[in-house]
């Protein structure tokens, strides 16, 4: 079950097909990409490489990273994605981690990465990608798909640590697979001509849905400003066609704030699947306004279980006049074909619809476990079960919304508050550009609720004032108790809120 296979197959049957474009200009075809990843698989091998040893791709969105991906999995070698915006020592981190052998480097990343391999005593060599080593090992014997297990590790992925350091969630060749076969089952069919443009980081969980494309032979784009540029995008959406955009729910937003909107030609723009974060129900109906309920897909997974555990796909976004459709739009969806989702209490048992418990998940998708942490592993895989951390309830149509994540949960006089809830009143104020509800130590509640707020550009906003529309919306004991006005939130490189950096604000 090598998923170089995928490849090898759009080569052989759909040759002629363009796979690469970087904006709207084609760089190869797939009989082009599948020879020159046999070609590059035989380079890599060539340089003293065994197989299940780890590659790492330290690279902004380039087209030849996809090359580079595949060229790991033909060669039986683990890829090992790093966001190339991390700082030098979560570098070094990943990469002493993961005890990687080898590393592919953006041009002006050369630097940095080898400062980061000082730390990282296995890295035998680091490479330019698309520099001369690059293209002389392109030129080596070519060699067929190395044949791997379907458990062998594929896609060695670093959580993005917003909730601590971030530990390699290992992702076989079968949970892969799995993650793109329920694509086409659950997200959406793609078809000739179609698609994806990489705008979010191609490191990240939507990188990986250059899978998918490649099984139906559909193009990868790479625009040309390498990443997330709403006026490109804009103007992308226009020319090519068949387009699917994977979007953090930040990138909704400021797709929708951006002037050109109004003016864009959304002709070419097929689907915007959107997730890895929450989407705020206002925020959903101005996309739907903006783009059509007909391209409008959200998913929520984590990279334990990458991109995929439930899924509200096109029909519930289209079904206008379901009398549920606001709660709908609202929750994550539904579980993904094939997988389990269960809504636990604390001894792991099933609770029944409408109770809030941890959410977990288990079937082919689920990570084999965590990198050299035995620990971890234990505490996140029990009875086949991945323990999300993710805090939801099921409705009686199977439709799950989250709560928040455990950790970040409220505690306040015993009472569970759940900050999305909170955060979810205080945007019905327009002049606020983005909130996040944190909690604060306090001697006689446990913990007391805070907000930061960031208001929109030009507005002025009271804290009374965004107490008396919390009054009109929630119970008294969840209506934060200090506002904070702040310029910006800390997020980290995906655009999360780092809601650990605020509880240290308000601890110092
Ligand atoms: P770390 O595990 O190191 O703290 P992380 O959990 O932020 O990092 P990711 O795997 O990128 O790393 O994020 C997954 C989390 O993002 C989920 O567990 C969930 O809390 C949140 N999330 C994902 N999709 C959605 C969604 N559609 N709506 C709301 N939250 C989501």
């Amino acid at each position: 079950m090598n998923l170089a296979n995928l490849l090898v197959r759009a080569g052989r049957s759909f040759g002629d097909r363009p796979a690469l474009l970087r904006g709207e200009a084609v760089l190869a075809d797939y009989a082009g990409l599948a020879g020159r990843v046999a070609r590059l698989a035989g380079g890599l091998l060539g340089h003293g490489l065994a197989r299940g040893d780890r590659i790492a791709l330290i690279m902004k969105n380039r087209a030849d990273y996809v090359e580079l991906l595949f060229a790991c999995w033909q060669a039986g070698l683990v890829a090992v994605p790093v966001n190339a915006k991390l700082h030098p020592r979560e570098f070094a981190h990943i990469l002493a981690d993961s005890g990687a052998r080898a590393a592919f480097v953006s041009p002006d990343l050369e630097t940095a990465v080898t400062e980061a391999a000082a730390l990282a005593p296995e890295l035998a060599w680091i490479e330019t990608a698309g520099g001369h080593g690059h293209d002389r090992m392109a030129h080596a014997d070519p060699i067929a798909p190395a044949a791997v297990a379907a458990d062998d590790i594929a896609w060695l992925f670093y959580t993005s640590g917003t909730t601590g350091r971030p530990k390699g969630a290992m992702l076989s060749h079968r949970n892969l697979m799995a993650m793109s076969l329920s694509y086409f089952a659950d997200v959406d069919t793609i078809g000739p001509g179609d698609c994806i443009i990489h705008a979010a980081p191609m490191s990240h969980g939507s990188g990986l849905y250059i899978l998918p494309h490649v099984a139906a032979a559909a193009s990868q784009v790479v625009p040309e400003s390498g990443g997330f540029d709403p006026a490109e995008l804009l103007r992308l959406f226009g020319r090519l066609r068949g387009a699917t955009l994977f979007a953090a729910p930040t990138m909704v937003t400021r797709l929708l704030a951006h002037p050109g909107l109004g003016y864009a030609d959304p002709a070419g723009l097929k689907t915007i699947v959107y997730g890895g974060g929450p989407m705020y129900l206002e925020d959903c109906r101005r996309a739907i306004d903006a783009f059509g309920p007909h391209r409008l897909v959200q998913i929520y997974g984590q990279g334990e279980s990458p991109m995929t555990i439930t899924v509200a796909g096109k029909p519930v976004f289209a079904d206008a006049g379901h009398p549920r459709r606001d709660a709908r739009l609202a929750s994550v969806g539904i579980a993904f074909a094939g997988l389990d989702v269960m809504v636990a209490d604390g001894v792991d048992r099933p609770l029944p619809a409408g109770e809030t418990g941890e959410i977990l998940v288990r079937g082919d998708t689920v990570m084999r476990g965590y990198w050299n942490n035995p620990a971890a592993t234990a505490d996140a895989l029990r009875d086949g079960w991945l323990h999300t951390g993710d805090l939801g309830a099921f409705d009686e149509d199977g439709f799950l919304t989250l709560k928040d994540r455990s950790k970040d949960m409220i505690i306040s006089g015993g009472t569970n508050i759940y900050p999305r809830e909170v955060e979810e009143a205080l945007l019905h104020d327009p002049r606020l550009a983005e909130v996040a509800v944190v909690g604060r130590p306090h001697a006689d509640w446990g913990e007391e609720v805070v907000a930061f707020v960031v208001a929109r550009e030009g507005e002025a906003v009271t804290a009374a004032e965004l107490d008396t529309l919390c009054q009109a919306r929630i119970a008294r004991f969840k209506r934060p108790k200090d506002y904070r006005f702040v310029d910006a939130l800390p997020k980290n490189n995906y655009g999360k809120v780092l809601k650990t950096e605020l509880r240290a604000v308000l601890a110092d």
